[in-house]
């Protein structure tokens, strides 16, 4: 599955931060015999839907989607002249989807901060240049042989060609996902060899004190400033505070500070757009249930995350969106009112789609 690297400069609250998503653990929840790596916090995507659907069809129990988050531990700052923890730092960064930065927007004397003072646009500035000057590397190490072999080789110029204009932007001091070099775009897939860092998609999260959750100059102020990333606020203690609560109390608590759901169900729900996924639902008496899928996933394809031989054997697809199956109360009642598809192997699966797939065994 697809994971999200936490980073972050020492006293920022990750660790906090990290041990609330790993107490909200799913799996620990639903699998008690899964074996969890102790770096890894697996966290549902909240879905009021499943709420819904577990009521219409009396479901035992509600199955969220998941998104793995790491924690990325290691020095940060010269990661990139690394040798042991540095290189470490930059392999597990590597090795995730997304790059989820924690930022110190608290103010507390009794936390020092590595730097002195708190500074959101600093940090942001020291964990990048890591990640470019990384990049800088990775291309510097294959441009003599990329420019002998694009000399020869038509394929190879255009990837020259992408090299050199990645090398142009890490060069500016920025990052390529902020420049909209991203894993999906054209000049993205032919850097794909490289392994870049900086193509993944990041996302920030800022710990900040309670004042600051319910001020939009300073929130729109930080969203400017880490665009077109998303930016998430909260506060990393309070949150730690919420998982320990039962939901009335977490409610009125969340409430009382002007929200209306705890900042880790925002990060799961943001950290799962960001990686670029959609789930589509599933219903019975037994469990009401998201799927992950990508973003375009076809019919077939969405049956193969449930199991394989689903879609080996797919022949068609019974679909209702979630909308009209809550309009109409029931599958039965929708398909008399003509609100369930049957879509076949061509059909790409849409947000809400309630699925249940015909197939050969
Ligand atoms: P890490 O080094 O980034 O993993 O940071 P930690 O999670 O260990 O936090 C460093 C210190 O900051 C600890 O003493 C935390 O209790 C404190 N801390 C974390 N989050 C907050 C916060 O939101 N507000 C305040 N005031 N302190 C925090």
């Amino acid at each position: 599955s697809l994971t999200i690297g936490i980073v972050g400069l020492p006293n920022v609250g990750k660790s906090t931060l990290f041990n609330a998503l790993t107490k909200n653990d799913v799996l620990a929840a639903n699998y008690p015999f899964a074996t969890i790596e102790p770096n890894v916090g697996v966290v549902g995507v909240p879905d009021p839907r499943l709420t819904k659907l577990a009521e219409i069809f009396d479901s035992q129990r509600v199955l969220p989607a998941t998104v793995d988050f790491v924690d990325i531990a290691g020095i940060v700052r010269g990661a990139s002249e690394g040798e042991g923890l540095g290189n470490k730092f930059l392999a597990n960064i590597r090795e995730s989807d997304a790059i989820c930065q924690v930022i110190r927007a608290f103010k507390d004397e009794n936390v020092v901060h590595v730097d002195g003072k708190v500074s959101p646009k600093d940090d942001i500035e020291t964990i990048n240049t890591e990640l470019i000057l990384a990049d800088l590397q990775t291309i510097e190490k294959v441009l003599p042989r990329l420019t002998k072999e694009a000399r020869l080789q038509k394929d190879k110029a255009a990837v020259l060609a992408a090299v050199e204009a990645a090398r142009t932007v890490l060069e500016e001091g920025r990052t390529l996902f902020s420049a909209g070099i991203t894993k999906g775009t054209d000049t993205g897939v032919l850097l794909h060899d490289l392994h870049l860092l900086t193509t993944k998609p990041f996302l920030y999260v800022f710990n900040v004190d309670e004042e600051e959750l319910v001020d939009e100059d300073f929130k729109n102020e930080q969203r400017a400033l880490v665009a077109p990333a998303e930016a998430i606020f909260l506060n990393a203690k309070i949150e730690s505070e919420l998982i320990e609560l039962d939901d009335d109390e977490a409610l009125e608590l969340l409430q009382s500070m002007g929200q209306d759901e705890p900042g880790l169900a925002t990060l799961a729900r943001v950290g799962f757009e960001t990686l670029g996924l959609q789930t589509y639902l599933t219903a019975g008496p037994k469990e009401a249930r998201a799927w992950t899928i990508k973003k375009g996933a076809t019919a077939p394809e969405a049956a193969g995350v449930i199991h394989t031989d689903f879609q080996k054997g797919f022949i068609k697809a019974e679909i209702v969106s979630f909308d009209d199956l809550v309009a109409c109360g029931s599958i039965p009642e929708a398909r008399a009112k003509g609100k369930a598809r049957m879509e076949g192997k061509d059909y790409v699966m849409q947000d809400g789609d309630v699925v249940e797939f015909r197939f050969n065994v």
